[in-house]
């Protein structure tokens, strides 16, 4: 048997092959970018608690991966016979072609996404919602980047899948590769010959936009990015030398800063945290300490509205901000005052940076979203926020690469951005190596001097003792003891000191 090579390498000037890649490419890219696109919404849809939403997302995916993709193309090129009125849409068989393959992809890629949006943590939707970024901004700002880019190489996977599928829509007469291919080899029967020059085809393709999503790939992990950007020192310097207050001034009022009332907390029936109230005046320091387990997260998830409450109510400034109203004999509805959540900055103790931003981005995000200032306003608010944290040298950094004591230092001037009235810290060292906790515990004394109000929960006795104005002692869900150190030092109550003696035996 031959093999007429001089007929293949003719092929590859064939002008209708070049045609039909074009189509294979055009129709390709489209039906990758709608179904990433579609498929990321149906990827929400399916992962939310609302049945109204997720149940018909499941029900589409599980449709669409169960049938054959040559069925689905032949159905929507024939559906015109049913209805007339899609004759002008669906007759053309790229149309009919893209919307069978936009249908199927979609379910795939949705499940492809799911992946990714499972692999950004919870932390970092909290972080964005504690800043007051709304639903739809956090997933556009802070999850999709994350989930497409470790999305990407299954993506790209299924784009290649895309371009091989793409041969199926000859069956519904629209000129691509195989169908070119086909019709040459059928007239000259030179078949290995013509087909060779159709997988060169494929390959090439395949090869070229493989490439270009790897680059992409590559741009888009920030680990892989080396520090570009040295620190600019005349920057630091002019940021040094400008010497002006970056804190909000307090407003005087003689009212609570914070005030909750009567807080409970049952998960799964089992109750959390039982008729808790605490009122905290403007610029006073309180410190939640006791035992793990006995609620302090809880309720500083609740004073800021992470988590929602199953009674009681929190008031800002004497307003409310999270309530519970009556909207029947037996319902009640849980009501937020959103305009007071800038009120309230949040340092957590997993820190929960946004892992594809840089320092000063990180920063930049919630005030730029809510419109604060100018952009350069706020980044010289930025500047002198990093310069008082002592992490101004490190504003083009990305968070892995900084020590864990750097992130949380970082993790607090992005709270104090937005220029919050009180400030809410959880544990903000316990995650952090010894070595590294004074330096966090400065940046927080720091603050409480300069009369912010805060509220902190810690294990670290000293410093809770050193800075704080009041003690909440907590245990099992209620609080025990709230008193000032000094009486709690001097034995003002056994249960705190069998606590202390305890812990600093530990
Ligand atoms: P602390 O911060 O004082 O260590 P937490 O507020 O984290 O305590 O937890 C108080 C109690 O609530 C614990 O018994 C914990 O197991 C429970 N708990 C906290 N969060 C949840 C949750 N999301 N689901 C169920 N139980 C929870
Ligand atoms: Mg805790």
């Amino acid at each position: 048997m031959t093999f007429d090579w001089n007929y293949m390498f003719s092929l590859f000037s064939n002008m209708d092959f070049w045609a039909a890649s074009w189509t294979v490419i055009k129709l390709s890219v489209l039906t990758w970018c709608i179904s990433v696109v579609l498929g990321f919404l149906l990827a929400l849809a399916k992962q939310s608690d609302k049945p109204l939403l997720n149940a018909p997302a499941q029900l589409y995916i599980w449709f669409f991966r169960s049938l054959p993709l040559l069925v689905l193309l032949i159905f929507v090129y024939n559906l015109p016979q049913m209805a007339p009125a899609l004759s002008p849409i669906l007759s053309n068989p790229f149309t009919a072609g893209l919307i069978g393959l936009v249908l199927s992809e979609t379910a795939y890629v949705a499940e492809i996404h799911r992946g990714g949006l499972l692999s950004v943590p919870k932390g970092q939707y909290e972080a964005a919602r504690a800043l007051g970024v709304r639903y739809s901004g956090i997933q556009w700002l802070i999850i999709v980047p994350q989930a497409i880019r470790v999305a990407l190489p299954t993506l790209t996977n299924e784009f290649i899948t895309i371009v091989k599928l793409s041969s199926l829509v000859s069956v519904i007469s629209l000129t691509e590769i195989l169908m070119v291919g086909q019709r040459l080899y059928s007239q000259n029967f030179l078949v290995m010959e013509t087909l060779t020059a159709v997988a060169f085809y494929y390959v090439i393709i395949v090869t070229v936009f493989d490439f270009i999503l790897k680059r992409l790939e590559h741009y888009l992990d920030v680990t892989k990015r080396k520090q570009q950007r040295q620190p600019d020192e005349q920057m630091i310097e002019a940021v040094r030398a400008a010497d002006e207050p970056v804190m909000r001034t307090m407003t005087e009022s003689n009212g609570p800063a914070l005030q909750a009332k009567q807080l409970h907390k049952a998960y799964n029936n089992v109750e959390v945290l039982g008729a808790v109230d605490l009122s905290i005046k403007p610029g006073e320091v309180v410190s939640v300490i006791g035992p793990s387990g006995s609620g302090k997260t809880t309720l500083i998830r609740l004073l800021n509205g992470l988590e929602q409450i199953d009674n009681g109510e929190i008031r800002i400034n004497g307003q409310p901000f999270i309530q519970l109203r009556n909207t029947g004999p037996v319902n009640q509805r849980f009501i937020e005052h959103p305009e007071h959540r800038l009120d309230i900055g949040m340092v957590f103790q997993s820190f929960n940076l946004f892992q594809h931003l840089t320092v000063l981005e990180n920063l930049l995000l919630a005030p730029r979203y809510h419109r604060l200032a100018s952009r350069e306003e706020l980044t010289q608010r930025a500047q002198k926020l990093l310069l008082k944290v002592g992490m101004l040298e490190h504003l083009w950094k990305y968070p892995h690469q900084l020590s864990g004591g750097q992130q949380q230092r970082v993790a607090i001037a992005r709270a104090l951005m937005m220029q919050p009235q009180i400030m809410l810290f959880d544990e903000p060292t316990s995650a952090l190596d010894p070595e590294k906790v004074n330096e966090v515990l400065q940046v927080i004394e720091s603050l409480a001097e300069e009369g912010i109000t805060m509220v902190i929960v810690t294990h670290e006795m000293n410093f809770a003792f050193k800075v704080s104005d009041r003690i909440v002692f907590m245990e099992k869900g209620r609080v025990v003891c709230d008193d000032r150190p000094d009486v709690l030092r001097n034995g003002g109550n056994p249960r705190v000191e069998t606590f202390l003696r305890d812990v600093s035996l530990a």
